[in-house]
């Protein structure tokens, strides 16, 4: 074991020589990061499989404050020194932080301007993956698929690319490499390339640290993308179907580290739908380690999951029912019936589990106001029925992503929106042991835009965050941009994106 100056305890020995150096860069803090598996997984490939040296560094800020370069957690120097600067980007709404991370360390923003000593900035994950489009004049190489099969050959061909020091050259090599997208010089992303879970190790932890969601916890992959296809979930559309890691896989990883820790999280899309989740479940169990879950489905809930979770000492559950009818919950592709979230309330009372948070979103296509009354109803009914459980209910507006059934369909507008949250709200209004958040839907309203935005979107970003990252400098930015306010762009349908 290695133990880190920051109180981090790291499960391999970093390599301090390699012919490349890599800084990999998070863009959110280093809590979010640290939480996600991507990084991870892409740490321990590039260090333990591709002999570079990487270093990892966090975006904390997205003020505007363009005035301090990013600067690597092991080395503190700024990313603008490494050879390749490589971004792991989970979610849309971190965009604007790349763009700050690159211009305040002095990177030129464009790849086709970049010049010849400066790294080569290459990106990847699920959000990239899924439309590279809206930063792709800012990579280098953005990988469409999935790490295992991608980095190494990507990163030999970075290696020669930074002898050779010549960019248009660099990006010839690069674009030979499966998977691999070049933007400057290909019209359409590749095909995915997905790994085989056969042959990889499941992504895991190699850091643990107390300052992340889950403290001190070995995360382990149980699958990689879902079976169902929610019309709505561009990762259920495009990662397709499921595949399951096996039980000695899993549990070979959990006994190779399980000194080091006393907690392990199984992550996957959905985690109770592994056909071994009850056999995974109660081996780590048995095994003395506590256990908790990122997802379940409530129509594909085995029992022993629960029991074994209840076992280990959890004492919450996640449910994902999106919205309060089985009329809508059908036509958004994820029919879940009324009766299976009762089930796993159920479940969760009968092995003496606490809370329970609920996932819900407004702004549905096809949704009418009774759908969203419908909500407080269901979780009256709930309450009322489960006397010892507390729910904490969280909301979002409705995002169309692309790659899914509703990408044409277009977000709501802004009072519409406004008008369904507060209608939500009434319908949750007095019920005794009940927590609403609700996401913010400008917040949301940038998710659409940088999901179904095109390659136009880096220059809104560089533009508001000129003006100070503020929501209003988005409406600014996108009608200078864009040519139509930024509400209209995400309303409207995009046929010819298609
Ligand atoms: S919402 Fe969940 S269950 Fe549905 S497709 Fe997406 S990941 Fe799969």
């Amino acid at each position: 074991m290695h133990v880190h100056s920051t109180g981090e305890r790291w499960l391999f020995r970093p390599r301090q020589s390699g012919r490349l150096r890599v800084a990999l860069v998070y863009p959110n803090s280093y809590f979010v990061g640290m939480s996600n598996l991507g990084i991870h997984a892409v740490l321990r490939l590039t260090d333990d499989e591709c002999a570079a040296i990487c270093e990892r560094a966090f975006v904390e800020v997205s003020s505007g404050d363009l005035s301090k370069p990013i600067t690597t957690l092991e080395s503190n120097r700024s990313i603008s020194s490494f050879d390749v600067v490589a971004f792991s980007v989970s979610f849309e709404g971190d965009y604007p932080n790349i763009v700050h991370a690159l211009l305040s360390s002095g990177i030129t923003l464009r790849a086709r301007e970049r010049k010849p000593l400066e790294p080569f900035v290459i990106g990847g994950g699920a959000a990239l993956t899924i439309n590279p489009e809206p930063l792709a004049d800012l990579f280098d190489a953005i990988v469409i698929g999935e790490a295992e099969v991608i980095m190494p050959q990507l990163l030999q061909a970075l290696e020669r690319a930074i002898t050779a020091r010549d960019r248009m050259q660099a990006w010839e090599e690069l674009a030979q490499v499966q998977g691999v997208y070049v933007p400057q010089m290909m019209s359409y992303p590749p095909t995915i390339a997905f790994a085989d879970t056969r042959y990889i190790e499941p992504a895991h932890s190699v850091i643990l640290t107390s300052s992340t969601e889950f403290a001190d916890t070995f995360l382990i992959e149980v699958a990689r993308g879902c079976s169902f296809k929610c019309h709505y979930c561009a990762y259920g559309n495009r990662y397709h179907p499921a595949r399951h890691f096996r039980y000695e896989q899993v549990l070979d990883l959990v006994r190779r580290y399980r000194k080091m820790f006393a907690s392990v999280g199984l992550v996957s899309a959905v985690v109770s739908a592994h056909p071994e989740i009850e056999r995974i479940a109660w081996a780590i169990v048995e095994d003395g380690l506590r256990l908790s879950i990122s997802s379940v489905r409530a129509d594909v809930l085995p029992e022993g999951l629960i029991a074994a979770l209840s076992r280990s000492g959890s004492i919450s559950m996640t449910i994902a029912p999106e919205t309060g009818t089985e009329r809508l919950r059908a036509a958004i592709g994820k029919p879940i019936k009324d009766e299976d979230i009762f089930r796993g309330a159920a479940l969760a009372e009968k092995y003496g589990m606490r809370y329970i948070k609920l996932y819900f979103m407004f702004g549905l296509p096809n949704e009418s106001d009774e759908d969203i009354i419908a909500i407080g109803e269901l979780v009256r009914s709930l309450v009322m029925r489960f006397k010892r459980l507390h729910f904490t209910i969280s909301a979002c507006a409705f995002v169309p992503k692309r790659h899914t059934k509703f990408e044409l369909l277009g977000m709501a507008a802004g009072s519409e929106l406004e008008r369904k949250r507060k209608l939500l709200v009434k319908s949750l209004k007095g019920i005794e042991r009940v927590k609403l958040s609700v996401e913010s839907i400008r917040m949301s309203q940038l998710q659409a835009l940088f999901s179904i935005g095109d390659r136009r979107m880096l220059s809104v970003i560089e533009k508001a965050i000129a003006d100070g990252n503020s929501f209003s400098a988005y409406r600014k930015a996108a009608v200078e941009i864009l040519g139509c306010a930024f509400e209209e762009f995400i309303s409207q349908r995009h046929p010819e994106m298609k």
